[in-house]
């Protein structure tokens, strides 16, 4: 795979998705980062997003709830360069029917890049890192040069 770059602004577009047993858990913690949180443009899956909404008092962009769509959303919306960071507060002791979606999210966020927070130490590492507050430059797969290759005679 040859790569390419993308600038992210200063002012990030921050995706947060936390499953059920996580949800009070995320709550709390963008509680504790809404000063910074609010800086940024926040985007969620549909229960986590109005939770957060009315818990956090903070406006998100609420795609539809995870096990309907949301996560697949997402994971477009990564694919796109539409989002420059995911914190997702997956839960590693219990099930969800939609592993599926949850595994393609995570895969794509690799994929493109993106940092990824999974549990809230990570998600305050990323949040006291200076790149959260800069322009920043990553690296993210030449998607023309790919196609390119691929469709070559
Ligand atoms: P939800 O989805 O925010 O609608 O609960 C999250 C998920 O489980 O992916």
């Amino acid at each position: 795979m040859k790569y390419t770059s993308r600038q992210m602004e200063a002012h990030k577009r921050v995706a947060l998705v936390a499953h059920d047993h996580m949800k009070a858990d995320l709550i709390d913690w963008v509680s504790s980062r809404a000063e910074q949180l609010k800086l940024h443009h926040l985007y969620a899956t549909g229960t986590t997003g109005s939770l957060l909404g009315r818990e956090a008092g903070l406006p998100i962009n609420c795609l539809f709830s995870g096990p309907m769509g949301g996560d697949q959303q997402l994971g477009a919306l990564i694919a796109e360069g539409k989002i420059d960071v995911l914190i997702f507060f997956w839960d590693p002791l219990n099930a969800v029917p939609h592993d599926p979606d949850v595994k393609a999210l995570l895969r794509l966020a690799a994929v493109w890049n993106i940092p990824v927070a999974t549990n809230r130490a990570t998600a305050d590492f990323l949040m006291d890192s200076p790149h959260m507050s800069e322009s920043v430059t990553i690296s993210v797969p030449d998607y023309q040069g790919y196609l390119a290759e691929r469709t070559k005679k």
